[in-house]
């Protein structure tokens, strides 16, 4: 693997690149949900390229940007096993000199839920985003259904602002136990990562409940409120069935729908998804 920090070396760099160039955005710390998107990449394009930046304008001031995990060495070493041919690791002054002005502002599917919660973080999520595609100019780029409201704000970012990047979603990978891997599943306790799982069976619950003919979504949320009060150090911030795209909260499941789940576990935020297809739409 090459790894490139300054912007300079890029641009004297990507001229070379076999395309399609393939590019995977992370902030580092990586786990086996970036991988399966960087092998993806690899997979898909002439050059596969990652980028590892801890984005401070995505963090609220009361966020953890300055413990947020970090071990480049490793990163380096798993981007390659991989395949990744090129890591993008530029230093903070360099994406955001002094002087720096501007930022793009997301409305519709950035709004509601982490919208609500972290406000400025999708200002902050689609501004670094947008300098990467136009800092590395890659063909199509890798998301994760993890961060699901944050997939459907890049789409409506790259539809609306004409960006010519294929966004592809990848779906959640899971630990063994159907915890969503997270970088920041390496502040639980081994308490906490004993209860986390309750987040999935929630989510799983609901979809039984949906196979089982329940599509009014105020039964099925109650239930899920009844799972998830399984883990005692668990506090729910928001619950909700949405439309897939729009993201608004739905009554009845009666077209493709999307939970959405945050919480607090202890001192750490989780937050996880899952598709929910009403009965007749399942195969
Ligand atoms: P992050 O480093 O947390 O900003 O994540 C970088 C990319 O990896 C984002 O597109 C995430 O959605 C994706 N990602 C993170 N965790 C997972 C996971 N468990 N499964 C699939 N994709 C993930």
């Amino acid at each position: 693997v090459i790894t490139i920090q300054t912007r300079e070396e890029l641009l004297r760099l990507r001229q070379e690149w076999p395309r399609p160039v393939g590019f995977v955005p992370t902030m580092g710390y990586l786990h086996e949900g970036h991988l399966v998107l960087m092998r993806r990449a690899r997979q898909e394009s002439g050059t596969a390229v990652a980028s590892i930046f801890v984005n401070p304008t995505q963090f609220g001031p009361n966020e953890d940007y300055f413990t947020y995990p970090r071990d480049l060495e490793r990163d380096a070493w798993l981007a390659e096993s991989a395949g990744i041919d090129v890591l993008f690791i530029p230093p903070v002054d360099d994406v955001y000199p002094v002087g720096y002005a501007t930022r793009v502002e997301v409305d519709g599917p950035a709004l509601p839920w982490e919208g609500e919660r972290r406000p400025g973080h999708f200002r902050g999520v689609a501004t670094i985003v947008l300098k990467l595609f136009n800092m590395v100019q890659p063909d199509a780029a890798y998301f994760g259904e993890k961060d699901y409201q944050q997939l459907q704000v890049i789409r409506q970012m790259v539809e609306d602002l004409n960006v010519p990047v294929h966004v592809v979603g990848c779906p959640t990978v899971r630990e063994a136990d159907g915890l969503a891997m997270s970088s920041r599943n390496s502040y639980l306790t081994p308490k906490e990562r004993h209860q986390a799982p309750a987040i999935h069976r929630a989510l799983e619950k609901a979809q039984e409940m949906v196979n089982d003919g329940i599509v009014d979504t105020w039964s099925i949320s109650r239930v899920m409120y009844e799972v998830l009060a399984q883990a005692k150090d668990m506090r729910v911030d928001y619950l909700t069935i949405v439309d897939a795209r729009t993201l608004e909260e739905m009554d009845l499941v009666d077209r493709e729908a999307r939970i959405l789940a945050a919480v607090h576990l202890g001192r750490t935020r989780l937050i996880d998804n899952f598709t929910l297809l009403p009965p007749q739409q399942r195969s």
